[in-house]
């Protein structure tokens, strides 16, 4: 079985208490491997190494960062095999999505290699002085990340915050921390000195809370549920701490009656289902024209109903098993909701039935018409894959139902007319907008949620600002 280690000064070690945990396959809860499980204590020592590695790292020149970067990505793309295998293993997954996964974010640290050597500073001239402004790492930063996408999440911060010139402790998520431990142990073996990367594994309320609470981590990078964000935040305000946080979404997908119906029910299908809707930005609502609500209606039940799903080791599945059984449980109890409140279930609603899904969590990607926004579904982050149709008039009373939501991370249209296209753009309340595309993650432009869905923004130029202070120097005349 693999065994996972913590990593801390340039060591893997295992927790100062010996404690274990196992991490079993959702698929057909066999274990995958053991892993060390921290406490405070380690979460305190990992701090204290990173704040040493600070001097020398943030000491270095954006030119021999980059050079480490780039090395990292090579290292990364040279274990993409075994990393994504443990990827989903851990979590679930098809295998195919967890390389991309993992061949992704080795992107993510070549661009920031790159970027990384953007960071100029400012020269102002006024009457009696002249002003130096410069960009400075802001020190030791904590990033704590989720299970859906462990290892993008990560390097998402990891590469930022090394390029600025930060070093890190990561808490990986409890019950998915393997790939994304093996993930920073490429980065750090592509010559990072000891201690400017740190791993500790463990629960969110003892690890976590320390490295959010430890004044030595002067920056906190979180992806995760809100209400969890919502904890960090207050806790970090008694050091008045850097905050990005990403958190959770509801996106709405809005099907003007002139778009292209294919495509737009492909998009959805893709964006509902993949991942199993375990995706911050899936879609969780669906406002469709009431005009040609029939035909996308069929065409997305149709795809749904294509999709095939198993063991994510088999190389022809579309989709793997959900992550948990809590997550099934909530799934089930949503579909249950809209039911009771109305709603028509047209396909899914139900667990594949067989042998090889009897051990897994697994679950039939769904779709429900008639929904409104009494039902859980369409005001709660379901987490699962469920597609839930409301039909509209016009677009004002879309724009309406979409905004109509306490979070705001992402929000999709389809048309073929350019005006709808950017007066609808601009009205929806999200940080990042779809137009006639699903996928609002460019890793070269900002991403990050309005309203309850985040704070700041990950990727892009924005990216690696989440790293930097800013100093004024003046210098008299
Ligand atoms: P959680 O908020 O439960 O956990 C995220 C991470 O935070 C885990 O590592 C967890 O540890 C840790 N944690 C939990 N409590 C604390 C605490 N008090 N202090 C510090 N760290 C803590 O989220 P999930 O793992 O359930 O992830 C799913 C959520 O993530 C969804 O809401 C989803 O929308 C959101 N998400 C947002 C994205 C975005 O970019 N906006 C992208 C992807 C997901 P442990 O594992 O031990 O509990």
């Amino acid at each position: 079985m693999h065994q996972s280690h913590m990593l801390i000064d340039g060591e893997q070690v295992i927790s100062l208490s010996r404690k274990t945990e196992i991490i079993y396959n959702p698929s057909n809860q066999e274990p995958v491997a053991e892993v060390a499980v921290g406490s405070r204590q380690d979460a305190c020592l990992a701090l204290e190494a990173a704040k040493r590695a600070f001097l020398i790292w943030s000491a270095t020149s954006c030119q021999e960062r980059a050079i480490i970067l780039h090395s990292a990505a090579d290292l990364v793309r040279k274990r993409v095999d075994g990393i994504a295998v443990l990827l989903t293993l851990e979590m679930g997954k098809p295998l195919r999505n967890a390389r991309m996964e993992v061949l992704s974010s080795a992107d993510v640290l070549d661009y920031y290699a790159e970027e990384g050597k953007r960071n100029c500073g400012e020269w102002i001239s006024s009457s009696h002085s002249r002003s130096i402004v410069l960009r400075q790492p802001v020190g030791v930063a904590a990033l704590i990340t989720p299970w859906n996408f462990p290892v993008d999440l990560l390097a998402w911060k990891v590469a930022p915050a090394l390029a600025s010139g930060c070093t890190f402790v990561a808490k990986p998520p409890s019950l998915a921390p393997l790939a994304a431990t093996e993930f920073v142990r490429a980065v750090i073996d592509a010559g990072l000195p000891a201690g400017a990367a740190n791993v500790v594994h463990g629960p969110g309320s003892t690890v976590g809370a320390e490295l959010v609470e430890n004044p030595i981590s002067r920056k906190i990078a979180f992806t995760g549920e809100t209400e969890t964000g919502r904890w960090i935040m207050a806790h970090a305000a008694a050091h008045i701490k850097r905050l990005s946080l990403e958190l959770g979404g509801q996106s709405p997908f809005i099907v003007c009656a002139d778009s292209d119906l294919q495509a737009a029910a492909a998009a959805a299908a893709q964006r509902a289902f993949s991942n199993m809707g375990q995706i911050c930005i899936s879609v969780n609502r669906i406002y469709v024209a009431q005009e040609v609500a029939e035909p996308f209606t069929e065409e997305l039940v149709r795809r749904a109903e294509r999709m095939k799903i198993g063991d994510g080791m088999q190389t022809d599945v579309d989709l793997g098993p959900m992550f948990s059984r809590m997550l099934r449980e909530r799934t089930k109890e949503h579909v249950a909701d809209a039911i009771e409140k109305g709603a028509e279930l047209l396909t899914g609603g139900e667990e594949p039935v067989g042998e090889a899904y009897e051990r897994g969590y697994f679950y039939r990607p769904t779709v429900l018409d008639n929904a409104d926004h009494r039902m859980m579904v369409m005001r709660e982050e379901t987490f699962g894959p469920v597609a839930p149709i409301m039909k509209f008039k016009t677009l004002d009373d879309a724009i309406a139902l979409a905004n109509d939501t306490e979070y705001g991370l992402a929000a999709y249209v389809f048309t073929n007319d350019l005006k709808t296209a950017l007066s609808a753009a601009e009205r929806l309340e999200a940080g990042g907008i779809g137009v006639n595309i699903n996928n609002v993650v460019d890793l070269q432009a900002p991403f990050g949620g309005w309203k309850e869905s985040g704070l700041g923004r990950e990727l892009g130029r924005y990216g690696l600002e989440a790293y930097l202070e800013t100093k004024h120097i003046r210098l008299g005349m």
